[in-house]
């Protein structure tokens, strides 16, 4: 097996807040492999951005990170001076959010903007890095680039605005695409061609991508592996197959059989009940106990740690304990597994 492109271990990240300390990241560790894309998904507020935000050092001033590393090439980014860091940023690590305009200057043409990571990083003549330019703005699906080259990005409909960001963060090849929910804000049918878009580009390039999202939905049709994060900690990780066909924490089942499919009643829909810990005074146990119907004691006294089920797949629940009840926590899944065996299918015949 080749070496990991980033590893992230025991990563904990704390904030400073009027109300107390906020224990946002818990001791995280993860993998990224190269050339795969490795989803990290939760609700909201369980840490996935706090996580990201940590590894690109991009933390506001609140922020503490507590212990832990982020080793990439060789180094830990966190122990790296500013300016090397700079080096990486936007080159060998690269980044998309949600919004678009976070990362676009409204003022600014966006043919300039998509050239400017090129000639921060590499030693190009601008004639150079706007053929460079406006090459990438036809892969990423910009029509009649030459001329979009001088527009402005209010001239652009979200979904390209999109594109655009994403032709600046993958313009030098990193190694590494950070993917922040890149297509929450956008309607479906142009969030599955951004998908499908990242998912080409990262196949040509041999780009890693760690692609964030609250929504289990997409992740079938991107991701090789899957990492649940709920209360500023990793609850479970597998590939897809394993966290879709047999998942093993109750939090991942309960994110299953809350995510919405096509071809589903809205009857089958079960939410979680209850809500999120707070994580001033985070539980103990495993945070997801108190939402969990199948906890037994010791889940609100120890943290679970990752019991193994296979060579890929690990899950931090007493669930998997010798001595625990055995409990079926997988029933009315059967349609959905259907379901994302054939958005699989689809995705596979769109690679083709
Ligand atoms: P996610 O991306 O999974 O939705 P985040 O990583 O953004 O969640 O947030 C994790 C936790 O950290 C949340 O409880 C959030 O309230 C807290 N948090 C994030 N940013 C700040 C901040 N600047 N100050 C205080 N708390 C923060
Ligand atoms: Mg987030």
């Amino acid at each position: 097996m080749t070496e990991d492109v980033l590893t992230i271990k025991h990563l904990s990240v704390d904030f400073q807040t009027l109300e107390g300390t906020v224990h946002a990241v818990r001791d995280v560790t993860l993998k990224l492999h190269p050339g795969e894309v490795l989803a990290l998904v939760g609700e909201s507020g369980s840490g996935k951005s706090v996580t990201t935000k940590t590894v690109m050092q991009l933390l506001p001033k609140n922020a503490k990170v507590v212990s832990g590393s982020v080793e990439y090439d060789g180094r830990d980014l966190l122990k790296l001076p500013e300016k090397e860091l700079q080096n990486l940023r936007g080159n060998e690590l690269a980044e998309i959010f949600q919004d678009p305009m976070t990362a676009l200057d409204p003022t600014m043409r966006v043919g300039k903007q998509i050239m400017e990571p090129l000639l921060q990083h590499q030693d190009l003549t601008k004639d150079e890095a706007r053929q460079k330019a406006l090459a990438i703005m036809e892969k990423v699906g910009i029509v009649n680039a030459k001329e979009r080259f001088r527009n402005f990005p209010y001239q652009f409909s979200g979904g390209m605005r999109q594109r655009i960001v994403i032709a600046m963060a993958l313009i030098c090849h990193p190694k590494v695409l950070i993917a922040d929910e890149p297509t929450t804000a956008l309607d479906v049918t142009i969030q599955s061609q951004i998908l499908a878009l990242i998912k080409q580009l990262k196949d040509e390039l041999g780009t890693a991508v760690i692609f964030i999202t609250h929504d289990l939905g997409v992740v079938a049709g991107i991701a090789d592996r899957v990492a649940v994060m709920y209360a500023g900690r990793i609850l479970e990780f597998g590939t897809v197959n394993d966290i879709f066909y047999h998942p093993q924490h109750p939090y991942t089942v309960g994110l299953l059989k809350s995510t919405p499919t096509m071809d589903m009643n809205e009857g089958d829909l079960e939410s979680i009940p209850g809500t999120t810990p707070n994580l001033i005074d985070p539980p103990v146990g495993d945070p997801f106990a108190n939402r969990n119907r199948h906890a037994l004691n010791i889940d609100f006294e120890k943290m679970p740690p990752f019991f193994k089920v296979s060579d890929t797949h690990y899950a931090a629940t007493w669930l998997l304990d010798k001595q625990a009840p055995k409990v079926h926590l997988t029933d009315k899944l059967e349609q959905r597994r259907e379901h994302y065996a054939k958005l699989a299918e689809r995705e596979a015949q769109a690679d083709d």
